[in-house]
């Protein structure tokens, strides 16, 4: 079934999902099982996955010399999927990067994903790689989301890269995108970015699930400006606790978000890591509860591995 689906299907009531991580290649599937099958009492109806794409490490010879080397670290996204909807019946959704591959990559990947009943992708340009200034297109690849959602919306007409293929056959997939409440790093104001945003549903993205952030209003300021762009998708909160002191740093860092005064005070006026956890578990909990007063389709938790800490709020918003 299509996240769109569920979001109609649901009658108002908001919905849970979880974004996960494919573990440290030398990891088993038996890592993703042991971190969802707690989450599943709170019968999600998709699971996104992450795609890690190549990052470059310098491995020492005994030479002295380093030679720079290519790996990903995080492999298994489509296999991944594939287990969730065959172990647990709910809807996977991977995560599908321009970065990496060229466009004849990306539109077998897809046809790997729509032969194994896989409805639903997140369309996402990529970061640039380790060492790299800005993000860099492979070449013949894409180099903007918008392009692969335009790949997308063109396999679901029957249309493939070669121009010999008639008759296509028509995928089917339901098409999710990034948004940032906070806009994207790279975007030189709130309207260029929300343009895009608006490019990409009109080449035929269905929903948005935005990047996380800590302060509601700069969500509903969000939704507010895509609705007046004449946006109608749904746009799915993404939320992720904080549980760590060094995050109030590194998150603003990595994700390009703020963190809100109040907050920053109470974590700092916090004595133990202990209680600093409680004060970041609160937090969400908030959030959760006016996001879901508000009427949100779905509220889409950034698991990054810490299942007991997403389950304390999701007791806690029930
Ligand atoms: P784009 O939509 O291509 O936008 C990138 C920048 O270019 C923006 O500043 C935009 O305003 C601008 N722009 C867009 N289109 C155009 C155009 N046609 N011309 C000029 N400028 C344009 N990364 C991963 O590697 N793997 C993941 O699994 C992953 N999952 C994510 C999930 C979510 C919910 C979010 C929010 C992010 C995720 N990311 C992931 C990170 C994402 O890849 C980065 O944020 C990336 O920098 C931008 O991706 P995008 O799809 O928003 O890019």
């Amino acid at each position: 079934m299509k996240v769109t689906d569920y979001f109609s299907a649901s009658k108002g009531k908001t919905l849970i999902s979880f974004e996960i991580l494919p573990p440290l290649k030398g990891g088993s599937i038996k890592d993703i099982f042991n971190l969802l099958d707690p989450l599943m009492e709170f019968k999600p109806p998709f699971i996104d996955v992450t795609y890690h794409r190549e990052e470059f490490v310098y491995n020492k010879h005994q030479s002295g010399y380093y030679e720079k080397t290519a790996i990903r670290k995080r492999p298994g996204t489509v296999g991944i999927c594939a287990a969730i909807m065959n172990k647990y019946g709910v809807e996977a959704v991977p995560h599908l990067i321009c970065g990496g591959f060229t466009r004849e990559d990306t539109e077998n990947a897809l046809i790997d994903l729509d032969f194994l009943g896989i409805k639903n992708v997140l369309a996402l340009r990529g970061d640039a790689m380790t060492f790299e200034e800005k993000f860099t297109p492979t070449p013949g690849g894409h180099k903007y989301a918008l392009e692969l959602v335009r790949h997308m919306a063109e396999m679901n007409a029957g249309k493939y890269l070669d121009p010999n293929i008639e008759n296509g056959n028509k995928t089917d997939f339901c098409i999710g995108i990034a948004g940032y409440p906070e806009k994207h790093f790279e975007a030189p104001n709130m309207d260029f970015d929300l343009h895009y945003t608006e490019e990409k549903i009109k080449a035929g993205a269905a929903y948005i699930v935005t990047q996380m952030y800590f302060d509601n209003k700069k969500y509903f300021d969000y939704v507010a400006s895509c609705r007046g762009l004449g946006i109608k998708a749904p746009i799915v909160p993404g939320i992720k606790p904080l549980t760590r002191r060094y995050q109030l740093a590194s998150i603003p860092r990595k994700f390009f978000v703020n963190m809100p005064d109040d907050l920053v005070k109470e974590v700092n006026k916090s004595q133990t890591d202990e209680a600093m956890l409680e004060i970041g578990i609160e937090w969400s909990v908030a959030q959760c509860k006016e996001l879901i007063k508000e009427g949100v389709p779905c509220i889409h938790f950034y698991t990054m591995g810490d299942v007991h800490t997403i389950t304390r709020i999701l007791k806690a918003i029930q």
